[in-house]
């Protein structure tokens, strides 16, 4: 397939994107979370080629965007709570799973009577679906199973020639997916932690779960489905280690062919050619912005059986960091 790639200068050089989305095209686009792949929400076949351009299994719904929440009462059943959580975090990082309606197709959500709907902030995604003048279903644009995509080298190398086009947005603020939330009247269950953190989401409801899935193992009836398959695997072993400074040094020192992903304060202490930052100890952000990028710089390194990351942080959107972490190590986590 020929991919067409354009480079955002303006709401203009979105035209021929928001044309291939209307005509049942998929393109990549950037949003504030990662890049994501997209397509007419109305459309089956449509959600039916993001499927097969990720290799995504087919029941692992699709998040359905918007460029207004005014609009979601047009695809799904909302109450009280979804508005109230609207009013503060939309457009933006989150994604809220409600009832949806009829116009919605059964593949978009692999099956499920629910819908998870976002408004993303992000000028080029949100241009791009009022251009569009639909609701637009999109997974993060990488390959089912890889590192999300959070420069346009990532979609570039996981999609060319995949998809019909690919949008340069430059990189992504937040570089972690999206915090997902089921809501009821009276509860928000966090199925997957983002830059909405649960501190931020407990100021507006007193009953705030966190899902087993997110700190732990999955086992069990998934209630996102997404949280049973492997997930952010860069192509080498990662395990992550949990330990002092001085234990994690040690070890390192000891352990040969590894790579290692660390924090900027550990590189004068931590020797050998594949180790990579992805931030301050203390800066979670930073770290949330670089971990997908540190992942995928391993991949195709033939000097290296192993990648070690240090344990981050679980405040604020600290959790996702460490969320995504254990979950590209397939929970395999080694303490000191
Ligand atoms: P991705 O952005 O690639 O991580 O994919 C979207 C994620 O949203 C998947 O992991 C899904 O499990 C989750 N998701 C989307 N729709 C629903 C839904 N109706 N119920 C639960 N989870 C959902
Ligand atoms: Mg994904």
């Amino acid at each position: 397939m020929n991919t067409i790639k354009i480079h955002y200068t303006g709401r203009e050089s979105l035209l021929p994107a928001a044309e291939i989305i209307r005509e049942g095209g998929i393109v990549a686009f950037p949003t504030e979370t990662v890049y994501g792949l997209g397509g007419n929400a109305l459309d089956p076949r449509a959600a039916g080629k993001i499927y097969a351009a990720k290799g995504r299994p087919s029941d692992n719904p699709l998040i359905v965007h918007l460029a207004d929440v005014a609009d979601a009462e047009k695809y799904c059943h909302t109450d009280r709570l979804f508005f109230r959580i609207a009013e503060a975090f939309m457009p933006g990082p989150l994604t809220v799973i409600l009832p949806k309606k009829e116009l919605i197709p059964d593949n978009v959500t692999g099956g499920l009577p629910t819908v998870g709907i976002r408004v993303p902030s992000h000028r080029v995604a949100n241009e791009l679906i009022s251009l569009a003048g639909l609701p637009i279903a999109a997974p993060s644009a990488n390959l089912s199973g890889k590192p999300s995509p959070t420069s346009f080298s990532h979609i570039e190398h996981d999609l060319d020639g995949r998809v019909d086009a690919l949008i340069d947005g430059g990189d992504c603020e937040f570089g972690v997916e999206s915090t997902i939330i089921r809501i009821t009247e009276e509860e928000i269950v966090l199925l997957r932690p983002g830059a909405v953190t649960v501190e931020m989401l407990s100021l507006f409801c007193d009953k705030l779960t966190v899902d087993r899935a997110v700190t732990g193992k999955f086992d069990g009836v998934p209630l996102a489905p997404g949280m049973k398959y492997r997930h952010y695997a860069p192509d080498c072993p990662l395990t992550v280690l949990d330990g002092e400074n001085r234990a994690v040094y040690d070890f390192l020192a000891r352990t040969s062919r590894r790579g290692v992903i660390c924090f900027d304060e550990d590189l004068a202490h931590i020797d050998g050619e594949y180790v990579y930052s992805c931030g301050p100890v203390g800066d979670s952000l930073k770290q949330a912005q670089r971990l997908f990028s540190c992942l995928r710089a391993f991949d195709g390194l033939r000097g290296i059986d192993r990648i070690y990351a240090r344990m981050p942080s679980r405040s604020g959107i600290g959790l996702a960091v460490f969320n995504r972490l254990v979950k590209a190590a397939g929970f395999d986590v080694r303490r000191l």
